[in-house]
């Protein structure tokens, strides 16, 4: 079964929720570099708490477990054959080394 992984960044400051972002890759390796690509912008330039979740979808349906076939008839999705995959990693918190997070206040 073909699928993506959907991952998305949510920030916090004061224990209040700030902006949030998302996007998604091909693989869990690819959506988890871009995850932490954003945490740290979040991390560094905001200063913001972080939290990363993954989860993973059809890549033939997104989860809704049917396609539109022949002639607009909604038939079950050949990848995951109705039943997409329920994998979710996190929320858990992204933090930055002790040296880096020096380095950012100095
Ligand atoms: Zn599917």
């Amino acid at each position: 079964m073909r699928t993506v992984w959907h991952y998305w960044v949510e920030t916090y400051q004061n224990g209040k929720a700030g902006c949030s972002s998302g996007s998604e890759g091909p693989s869990l390796d690819a959506a988890l570099a871009k995850a932490f690509h954003d945490a740290t912008y979040y991390l560094l330039e905001c200063g913001y708490n972080v939290t990363v979740t993954l989860e993973t979808h059809c890549a033939g349906c997104y989860d809704a477990g049917t396609i539109r076939g022949k002639r607009g008839k909604q038939v079950r999705c050949p990848e995951c054959k109705g039943k997409p995959p329920e994998e979710k990693i996190g929320p858990f918190p992204a933090v930055l080394h002790e040296s880096v997070a020096h380095a950012v206040v100095a």
